[in-house]
């Protein structure tokens, strides 16, 4: 298991406010919310960005994109609206290099994002 914040998370070792796990997956709260809802969903595989995923990892983003699309219908976003972001390495403001998806929802979002 990776030695990252969220590879601690997803082994059980650091608590974290986790709103759904499954065998493949993570989804907990973000510690600094840029949102009314800010959810967090990590893969249990450490994989340090979206670049570093290969072609047998495509079953395993389509998890992470089906439980962000969960999350936000438990949450109650679903119908005002939300986002999922992947952050790709540190131009793009990754400062966890763990592979999450955000979902951000609970106020109206702007685009283009900062
Ligand atoms: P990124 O900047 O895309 O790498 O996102 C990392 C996110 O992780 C940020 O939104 C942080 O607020 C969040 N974060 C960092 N540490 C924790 C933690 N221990 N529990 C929950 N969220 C965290």
């Amino acid at each position: 298991m990776s030695d990252t914040i969220f590879g601690r998370i997803a082994s059980g070792e650091l608590s974290a406010d986790i709103v759904h796990e499954d065998e493949d997956l993570v989804v907990f709260r973000d510690l600094s919310p840029q949102a009314p809802t800010h959810l967090l969903v990590i893969p249990r595989k450490p994989i340090p960005t979206l670049d570093d995923a290969g072609p047998e990892d495509a079953e395993l983003l389509g998890k992470l994109l089906l439980a962000a699309a969960r999350v936000a219908a438990q949450e109650g976003i679903a119908e005002t609206g939300y986002r999922t972001v992947i952050n790709c390495n540190a131009g793009a403001g990754q400062t966890v290099f763990h592979l999450h998806l955000h979902v951000l929802g609970g106020r109206p979002l702007r685009w283009p994002p900062g």
